[in-house]
């Protein structure tokens, strides 16, 4: 099967690969000039095995009227003229119930599971270097009802397998001395022993020029997609600035930029682009080694080979970059009365960077076949893409590999 793969971000790369193990020959396909320049280049390097908490649930229906408001410097919602976030709106808020927070949550971390085994079974075979290490995981929670709440979440996942433990501040102190540096007092923390850290850039050029020296991968660059080719309600092929070219099956993986390819074609997504920001610094004096999520500040602290990576906000102003360069002097602001020594706020050159999360109201991905046929997806990673690349990418292959045996089956006689 010839099968192009439409993006080169983690998400494409990963799909890439699991498909050239699968035999097929595979063409990666991105309209920048070298892979994983968009929403994989620098985001919180965590790989979140265990905190796939869906950011759709109950408690989070009281914020929203203060969100709209601003109330919140972590988060900005531009609601006029904002249209397409209404219709997402109404189907996130459809998803804030306990049933639905529980279901996504599980779902969500089923897949993380198996991501992080695939991940190790990658590395045991590839041994690429993307600065990856057993990190652990700690998110801090401000107050009693949120200890409360982590810990029924912590049992709930319990039965998947996941051992995540809610520890007192003392003992969370005890886990990372770097918290003694942090500001503001914390009701608890939940711990993740077997959360890790990679840089998704260093992975993903790693792993396309392996894919592209050892497997049956040919990469293009600078090359922008434009258009599905279909015959009698089946693709046939891709147009892009370069022209029309013919394969068995494509595979979008074009993250925030799917819902424009695809809803021509009657394929909706439903992703709204959710932005955030990162900072990437020499380490401070009191710089943690444990990665750090303060749910307070929205922002997430992870050491990444020789950097501290910050990163976090939640912007929803469409594809709004405008207001980019406050975005990140607040998140700077924000790090530095927070965490003052976890990093070198001083440093010249801070790798100011944003990137669009692909949100779905669920929180979940959405992977496997379209309604038409030869086209698939692997699309909607919102918050989880890197931790959950493998898994998608894994299953968006098998996804492929199985419709063509189903579409080349020989009719029973
Ligand atoms: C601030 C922030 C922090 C984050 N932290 C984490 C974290 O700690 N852990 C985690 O698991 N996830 C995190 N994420 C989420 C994660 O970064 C994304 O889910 C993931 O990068 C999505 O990968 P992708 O390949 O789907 O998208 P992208 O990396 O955006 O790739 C899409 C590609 O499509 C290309 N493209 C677009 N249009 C076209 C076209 N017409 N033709 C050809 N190519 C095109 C783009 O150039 C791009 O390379 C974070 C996100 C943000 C914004």
């Amino acid at each position: 099967m010839r099968v192009a793969v439409l993006g080169a971000g983690v998400i494409g790369v990963s799909t890439a690969y699991y498909l050239a193990e699968r035999g097929h020959s595979v063409t990666l396909i991105d309209s920048a000039a070298s892979v994983a320049s968009a929403t994989s280049m620098a985001n919180g390097a965590q790989l979140s095995y265990s905190y796939t908490d869906a950011m759709a649930r109950p408690e989070f229906v009281p914020k929203i009227p203060g969100l709209m408001l601003g109330m919140d410097p972590a988060v900005r919602v531009k609601s006029l003229g904002n249209l397409a976030l209404v219709p997402w709106g109404l189907r996130f808020l459809a998803q804030c119930t306990s049933k639905k927070a529980r279901e996504n949550t599980l779902a969500v971390l089923k897949t993380a599971l198996r991501s992080r085994d695939l991940m190790t079974e990658l590395q045991q075979r590839l041994d690429l270097k993307f600065s990856h290490r057993r990190a652990g995981k700690l998110v801090l929670l401000g107050d009693a009802a949120a200890v409360a709440g982590a810990r029924k979440r912590a049992e709930m996942k319990r039965s998947c397998g996941c051992e995540t433990q809610v520890l007192t501040p003392a003992q969370a102190l005890e886990m990372e001395p770097a918290l003694v540096a942090m500001e503001g007092a914390f009701a608890g923390a939940v711990y993740s022993d077997s959360d890790e850290v990679g840089d998704p850039l260093a992975f993903s050029v790693e792993l396309t020029r392996w894919l592209v020296a050892n497997r049956d991968v040919e990469l293009r660059l600078s090359e922008e997609v434009r258009g599905i080719c279909s015959e009698r309600g089946r693709l046939t092929g891709i147009r892009t600035n370069q022209g029309e070219f013919q394969f068995d099956a494509a595979v979008v993986c074009l993250g925030p930029w799917s819902e424009s390819l695809l809803r021509p074609l009657g394929v909706r997504p439903r992703i709204y682009p959710v932005r955030g920001y990162s900072l990437t610094l020499p380490p401070g004096e009191q710089a943690p080694s444990v990665s750090i999520t303060s749910i307070k500040h929205r922002m997430v602290f992870s050491r990444v080979g020789e950097v501290i990576r910050i990163a976090g906000f939640a912007d929803f102003l469409g594809s709004d970059t405008r207001g980019d360069e406050q975005r990140i002097r607040t998140l700077l602001n924000t790090a530095l009365r927070f965490a003052p020594e976890a990093a070198d706020y001083g440093a010249v050159d801070k790798k100011p960077w944003g990137g669009f999360r692909a949100m779905t109201p669920s929180g979940r991905p959405l992977v496997g076949s379209t309604r038409m046929p030869g086209l698939f997806v692997n699309v909607g990673h919102g918050m989880l893409g890197w931790t959950l690349a493998c898994a998608t990418a894994q299953d968006a292959a098998e996804a492929v590999s199985v419709n063509t045996v189903v579409s080349y089956r020989p009719l029973p006689s």
